[in-house]
Parts: structure tokens; C-alpha cells; sequence
């Protein structure tokens, strides 16, 4: 097999049938980790052959019995979680301390989709007339078909091995040809723990040709897709026009409002460890400061301190802050909107530019005296830019907040709960964080409003997006 990371089909581990594939880039170094096989469409034909027998071996398996078998996999990818840290980090830069923390929250999702499949049920009850007695089933919706991004390459993908299985789906993955080692080993894991292995495949190769090609298949019951807005339009437009349901879990630009009775030096602290993590490059972070006139300064001084003393490099090096990002595209799209605000009229405060010219390394970016027509305040930077923007009326400042397509997540920092809570009830996003900056736990359901998306993943109703009901009436 010539592929490092090979397709997975039916349980065989190998290249594609023409033999195409591409290069894995290390993004701290910029060199290859090897080649990530392409499918074919006689490849994507036989994903799909056995992803159909793969439903129904999986269906026939005993709920209870499914559970057992995902929490196994979901124990298996924690004590492997030390050398599967090891291919994230090298195949997508982030620290291996945070690579970690990606493996254990995979399991955990595994794991709770697992117990949440032990507990699906159906609903009886009488008809209007006497005699009539009223079933409504709940059904696995069938093969789904799953496009997942290169920012978190394991936990994204674990959410939809996590739901479609443990609804009683077969799955078809393509992950992002960038990072593709994580997900491979999410898939170990679940074969190796009694996955039938027609139940589960991951497929790279041309994007646009393999979701288009998925997507219209008619053995294909389910999309779901994680990345950018204008992929994520253009799956939906292709899934609807096959008539088939979609969940699409999309950008942010999340407002982080913090309010002037706080203390501007803790709030700088915390905010600016999540502003860096992954380096900003998760879809959640908080991108958009406004920051209340009377801790303007001071907030300000002390963010602008963390950024210039982040410490930025190869995340498998321990004493690594903030890893490269993930491919050459993002440092253009930095370089880009750095030159933008500066042309516009902003001040970059500390970092602004390319570190090095090995790897794909960008400066932790500080940006005041922001004008509001430069494309930062309106594009999700997806990279370590941070905008402050101060602000003195609420009003104005919420209308800025929600002004845009994105409604994924925002941020409240005060101490005043009526503050709080009015700030809570106005903000027109899925996640609002308040005083805190909460990752995805897969107990809670997380979908974005407006353009960031439509439909939920996690919470107790993780199964749900994979479900199709039937209402049955007997007389
Ligand atoms: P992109 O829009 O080209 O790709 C985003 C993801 O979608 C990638 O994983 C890619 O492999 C996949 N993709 C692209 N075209 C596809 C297609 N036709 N069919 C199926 N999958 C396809 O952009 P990019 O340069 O990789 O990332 C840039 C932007 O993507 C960021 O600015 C950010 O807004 C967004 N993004 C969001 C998330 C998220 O978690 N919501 C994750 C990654 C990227």
C-alpha cells in the first residue's frame, strides 16, 4: 500500500483504485507526513454497497449490545490517547496537551451517544376513537453521509461516528484530506471494538467531487456537514435539491462583551488563553471584543502583554502556548486581514505578521482603533486576530453584536446578574457563554442560529438528527 493514510472501506485498509492521492503536511514544518489515498468513484460506489448491508448488520445488533460496543471504543481511544495526541498534533499543529483533550472528548462523545442509544423509544397511546391505539416508532434514518474539517479532525468527526451509531446508522466519512490520521484512528477504534466494519467507512479525495457524488447517491439517507458558510450553503443547496435532511454546523464571529465592572486584568487572562487555544482556529472562539470605555485601557495593556509573551511553536515541543496554523491558507488569510485594518486605519498593538518562514506560523495579532468597515469585523478571522473595540452605549454596541449572518456563539463578562441576563436574552446566538468560554460537552446540544448553521449536535437529543419517526395507526 503505498497511502499513509489510506481509505477505509468495508474494513480494508487501503488506496484508492486509481491510485491518486496527495500530500499530508506537517503544518509546524511544512514537510510531508506522508501520502492520504483519494477515492475513486468505484471506491465511493463500494462505500456505499457496504455502508447498505453495513445498516443493516448494525440495526439487527441489540441497542443494549451497540452501547457496550461504543463505550469499549470510546475506552479503547483513551488509552491510546497519548499516541493519537501525538498524530493530531503532527498532522494539525495544535499542543499535544490540547490534542488530548480532542482524543478524551471524542470518547466522551462515543461514549454518551452509546448510553443515549440504550434509551431510544417509541410512544403509544390511544387513538380518538375507541379501538384505535396510535404507535409512533423511532427509526436509524439510514446511511449518512459525513464531511468534517481539518480544525478539530478528531472530535468533529467523533460527534458524527458518535450520533449516526449509536442511532443505529452506517456512516460514510469524509474528513478533511489535511488531517486525516485522527480520524483513521477513531475508526480503529470503533472496528477494533466490534463496529460491524461495513457499518462504517472514511473516503478522501476531491472534495467538491466526493460530497457532490455522496449526496446524490440514493443509498444515502443523511448529510452532515462541519466547516465554512459558503461549503456549507452549497452541501445544503445539493442535499435539499436530493431531498435529504442536513445538519450544517458552520462559522462564528463571536461578540465577547465585557462589561466596565469587572476586572479587566482576570478577564484578559482568561480571554486571551481561549482567544489562542488551537489558535483561534475553532469555530466557538471568540473573535469580536467590546470592551466597556472604563476598562478599555487597562484590558487592553493587559491582553496585548499575554499576546507578545504567548509562547508560539511546534506543538510537540512542552513548552508550546499556540501551535502553527493549520495550512499555508490561513496565514494568507491573516497576512490579508492584518493589511486590511491597517489600510483602514487600525493599529496593530503587538504581533501582525508571519513568524519564520518554516511551517505555517502566525504572530498572536492584537488590533485597536478597529474601523468598522474593515473586513475583520464582518469575515470570522478563523486564526489568532484579536479586534478590541470599546464601547460606551449597550445599544449601539448590541447592534453591532448581533449585526452580522453569524449566530453561533458570544460571550458576557459582568458581575451584574440584571446586565447579564438582559445581554443573555438579546444576543441572537446558539452558545452564550456568561463569564465563561465553554467548549462542546456532549451533554449540551450546540447548532448555530442565522447563517451558522441549522440543526443541533450533542445533548440528549444527540440521536435525534439520525432518526426518522413512523406513526402507526391500528384499529
Ligand atoms: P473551505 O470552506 O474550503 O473548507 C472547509 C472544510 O470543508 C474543509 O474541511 C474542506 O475539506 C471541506 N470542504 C470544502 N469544500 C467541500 C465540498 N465541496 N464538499 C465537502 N467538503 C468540502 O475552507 P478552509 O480554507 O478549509 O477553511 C476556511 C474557513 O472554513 C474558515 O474561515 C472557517 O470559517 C471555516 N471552518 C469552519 C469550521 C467549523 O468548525 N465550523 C471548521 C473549519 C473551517
Amino acid at each position: 500500500m503505498k497511502s499513509t493514510f489510506p481509505l477505509v472501506i468495508d474494513g480494508y485498509w487501503r488506496d484508492g483504485a486509481d491510485g491518486s492521492g496527495e500530500d499530508v503536511l506537517n503544518p509546524a514544518t511544512g514537510d510531508s507526513l506522508g501520502q492520504v489515498a483519494h477515492a475513486s468513484r468505484a471506491d465511493l460506489d463500494e462505500a456505499l454497497a457496504a455502508a447498505t448491508r453495513g445498516l443493516r448488520e448494525w440495526g439487527a445488533v441489540s441497542p443494549w449490545e451497540r452501547g457496550r460496543i461504543l463505550k469499549a471504543a470510546a475506552d479503547r481511544l483513551r488509552a491510546d490517547a497519548g499516541a493519537i495526541a501525538r498524530t493530531l498534533t503532527l498532522e494539525q499543529g495544535k499542543p499535544l496537551g490540547e490534542a488530548k483533550v480532542e482524543v478524551i472528548r471524542s470518547a466522551e462523545f462515543v461514549e454518551w451517544a452509546g448510553e443515549q442509544g440504550r434509551r431510544v423509544a417509541g410512544r403509544t397511546f390511544l387513538g380518538r376513537d375507541v379501538g384505535n391505539r396510535i404507535e409512533i416508532e423511532t427509526h436509524p434514518v439510514g446511511v449518512v453521509a459525513a464531511f468534517t474539517p481539518w480544525n478539530f479532525p478528531m472530535a468533529l468527526a467523533a460527534k458524527k461516528f458518535a450520533g449516526a451509531l449509536g442511532a443505529g446508522c452506517s456512516i460514510i466519512c469524509k474528513p478533511s484530506e489535511e488531517t486525516p490520521g485522527s480520524a483513521l484512528a477513531l475508526v480503529k477504534a470503533l472496528l477494533d471494538s466490534g463496529v460491524p466494519k461495513a457499518a462504517v467507512a472514511v473516503v478522501f479525495g476531491v472534495p467538491h467531487e466526493v460530497s457532490s457524488y455522496l449526496i446524490s447517491a440514493p443509498q444515502v439517507s443523511k448529510v452532515t456537514f462541519t466547516g465554512s458558510i459558503p461549503v456549507g450553503k452549497m452541501l445544503a443547496a445539493a442535499a435539499g435539491h436530493a431531498m435529504k435532511p442536513i445538519t450544517v454546523e458552520l462559522g462564528g464571529h463571536a461578540p465577547t462583551i465585557v462589561c466596565g465592572d469587572v476586572d479587566p486584568e482576570k478577564a484578559a487572562d482568561v480571554l486571551a488563553q481561549r482567544k489562542f487555544a488551537n489558535a483561534r482556529q475553532i469555530c466557538l472562539s471568540p473573535t469580536r471584543f467590546f470592551v466597556e470605555d472604563a476598562i478599555g485601557e487597562r484590558f487592553t495593556a493587559r491582553f496585548v502583554e499575554h499576546a507578545k509573551a504567548w509562547r508560539v511553536g511546534d506543538g510537540l515541543d512542552p513548552r508550546t502556548q499556540m501551535g502553527p496554523l493549520a495550512n499555508a491558507r490561513r496565514v494568507e488569510a491573516m497576512a490579508r486581514l492584518v493589511a486590511d485594518a491597517v489600510d483602514h486605519g487600525a493599529t496593530v498593538a503587538s504581533g501582525g505578521a508571519r513568524l519564520g518562514n518554516r511551517g505555517f506560523f502566525f504572530a498572536p495579532t492584537v488590533m485597536t482603533d478597529v474601523p468598522d468597515e474593515t473586513e475583520i469585523l464582518h469575515s470570522e478571522p478563523f486564526g489568532p486576530l484579536a479586534p478590541i473595540l470599546p464601547f460606551k452605549d449597550e445599544e449601539a454596541m448590541l447592534k453591532k453584536a448581533n449585526g452580522l449572518e453569524y449566530g453561533l456563539s458570544a460571550y458576557v463578562f459582568t458581575g451584574d446578574e440584571t446586565r447579564r441576563n438582559r445581554l443573555k436574552d438579546a444576543l441572537q446566538f446558539g452558545t452564550v457563554g456568561l463569564n465563561d468560554v465553554p467548549s462542546h460537552p456532549p451533554e449540551a446540544p450546540l447548532g448555530g442560529w442565522k447563517e451558522s448553521g441549522y440543526g443541533t449536535e450533542g445533548g440528549i437529543e444527540i440521536l435525534t438528527p439520525y432518526q426518522k419517526t413512523k406513526f402507526v395507526s391500528a384499529r
